[in-house]
């Protein structure tokens, strides 16, 4: 079919050669991406909830709000309009390689491509107004370019990542820290909640939520985080 217009091209995040490299051959195609709300105990005390394992919760961000960064650059985050406070959240992310639904826990890792660093970048304003007014978050966390993310880093390269530290810095001073094995749905726990709810397919991202100690970020800032096992993501915030 012709299209009445040149269709918008596949967002595709470029597979790690290595931890560190900077060359990619192959790129991942990316499908949606899913996020998930309030998975480490101290980060859902300091946005006011009591973290006793409520069920997960999730929300999405479009494919294209991907701003893929390269090992050993700085990428760009350029301060998004409407907002006074814009947070920082960084997150290991999941990126799904096997499609499925209704996936048992103990099966869900199968379903793991590999993962990445991530950046849900959070208009923080929008969304306590959004809380209050019982709206959606959609204009908090899916506005355009908030989702910086490093590569895919092969789970046949890395392994499963389901313990090591995760950090973010902004100019050198550690904001945020934890460790992946203090998520409180686990990885696997997350992908079988959320194949309840959705059938997964390959090119699904999955963020899986940020540790304590988000805040805001200013024109200038760069954020400098990583996980254990998977480099570091830096972003300037322009
Ligand atoms: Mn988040």
């Amino acid at each position: 079919m012709e299209y009445v217009f040149p269709p918008t091209p596949v967002v595709a995040v470029p597979i790690a050669e290595s931890p560190d490299a900077a060359s990619t051959r192959e790129g991942f195609p990316v499908r949606r991406i899913y996020c998930v709300g309030r998975n480490y105990a101290a980060h859902a005390r300091e946005m006011g909830h009591d973290p006793d394992r409520e069920p997960p919760f999730f929300f999405c961000k479009p494919a294209d709000a991907v701003v893929y960064v390269a090992p050993g650059q700085t990428g760009e985050f350029p301060y998004p309009p409407r907002s006074s406070d814009v947070h920082h959240e960084m997150e290991l992310v999941v990126a799904i390689g096997r499609a499925g639904r209704d996936i048992a826990v103990d099966k869900a890792l199968e379903h793991v491509y590999g993962y990445a660093l991530g950046l849900d970048m959070t208009r923080r304003d929008l969304q306590a107004e959004a809380k209050k007014m019982g709206r959606p978050w959609d204009v908090a966390k899916g506005f355009d370019r908030s989702a910086p993310l490093g590569p895919i880093h092969p789970v046949s390269r890395v392994g499963q990542i389901e313990r090591g530290a995760i950090w973010l810095a902004v100019n050198g001073v550690e904001r945020q820290r934890s460790d992946v094995s203090q998520l409180i749905w686990s990885t696997a726990e997350t992908i079988a909640h959320l194949s309840t709810l959705f059938t997964l397919e390959p090119g699904d991202l999955i963020f899986t939520g940020t540790p304590e100690g988000v805040a805001a970020v200013k024109r200038g800032d760069v954020m400098s985080g990583g996980v254990e096992g998977l480099g570091t993501l830096n972003v300037r915030v322009a």
